[in-house]
């Protein structure tokens, strides 16, 4: 028997999965950054503003001066403007909210957006600090007035993760409208908004959405009957390819350091194999994150303007 001819065209032979197609997250946000940076540039030639991010960072965290490092650069990349303030981990409350005050209110030299990385040292209650932060000015959009606006249909800021989510649904014309969402993971942060997103009415809304988490009965069950399934439970590969329809889009949030590499809270070796389409880690969601609040960051300067 002669071989299939290689190339794009060759039909799958008989029994054999075929991978799913790649969700690049990477790719995406290098595309909307070079947007972004267009629009920047507009904004500061019409308004003689340079929209500005503050980020404050507490403490030594590795991985949070990571974070916050690539958010800062990332500024830079599309022409806004980054002020880093570093904290010492004693840093007090009060201390905190202090500045936090100050950058709400900063006129001379100005700030849209900020950022407070977390998380924070034990001794600072977060929540406190969240909603210090000046509504107007939350690019996160974790202030109880910005979660409301969300849930309302008239959102502010949408928040970075799941705003990342939906773009990449978008942009890569999957659609979303009348079709069973499953979110595994109730975060505030992740999986409430997303779900909360998802269910709106309107363009990248309007889907039937299913929300999991730890008490969740039979979750391969419900995962199973997902069109797209979205994953943020932070346990390292724990949806495998059983709990994944045929076919079905997979966005895989979780992110995690182990001997072997990165991996997410997706088993892409094995689920690759049956979804659809399917986000890797790294690559996926993770640059989506920070190029939002680049977005957001713009649109605050806008607001503010
Ligand atoms: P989180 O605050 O830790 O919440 C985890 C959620 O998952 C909770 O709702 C929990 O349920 C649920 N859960 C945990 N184990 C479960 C299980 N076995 N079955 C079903 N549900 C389970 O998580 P998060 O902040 O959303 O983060 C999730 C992951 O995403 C982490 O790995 C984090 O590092 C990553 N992350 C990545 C990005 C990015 O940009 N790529 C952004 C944010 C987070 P209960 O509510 O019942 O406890």
């Amino acid at each position: 028997m002669r071989p299939f001819p290689p190339g794009p065209k060759c039909p799958p032979l008989k029994g054999s999965a075929v991978p799913a197609s790649i969700l690049d997250g990477k790719k995406l946000a290098s595309q909307l950054r070079e947007e972004l940076r267009d629009e920047v540039a507009d904004y500061i030639e019409n308004n003689a503003e340079d929209p500005t991010l503050a980020a404050v960072l507490v403490g030594e965290d590795p991985a949070s001066q990571v974070y916050v490092r690539n958010k800062v650069q990332a500024c830079e990349q599309v022409g806004l403007q980054s002020r880093l303030f570093r904290l010492p981990a004693e840093t007090t409350q009060d201390e905190l909210l202090a500045l936090v005050a100050k950058l709400n209110k900063a006129k001379d030299e100005p700030v849209h957006g900020i950022l407070v990385q977390l998380p924070l040292p034990a001794h600072i209650d977060v929540t406190r600090i969240l909603h210090a932060v000046s509504p107007a000015k939350d690019v996160d959009g974790f202030h109880p007035e910005n979660v409301g606006r969300l849930v309302q249909g008239n959102p502010r800021f949408l928040p970075c993760t799941p705003y990342g989510i939906q773009q990449l649904l978008l942009r890569n014309n999957i659609e979303i409208a009348g079709r069973h969402v499953v979110v595994v993971g109730r975060s505030e942060t992740v999986g409430k908004p997303m779900a909360i997103m998802l269910m709106q009415r309107g363009v990248g809304g309007d889907a039937t959405v299913t929300v999991c988490h730890s008490k969740t009965r039979n979750l391969a069950e419900v995962t199973r009957q997902a069109d797209i399934l979205i994953v943020a439970i932070g346990q390292p590969r724990f949806i495998t390819a059983d709990m994944v329809k045929p076919g079905a889009v997979v966005v895989d949030v979780g992110i995690h350091r182990t001997d072997q590499g990165l991996c997410g809270d997706v088993d892409f070796a094995s689920v690759s194999q049956v979804a659809g389409h399917i986000t890797p880690v790294p690559g996926g969601v993770g640059p989506l994150t920070v190029t939002m609040l680049l977005f957001n960051t713009l649109a605050a300067a806008r607001q503010q303007h």
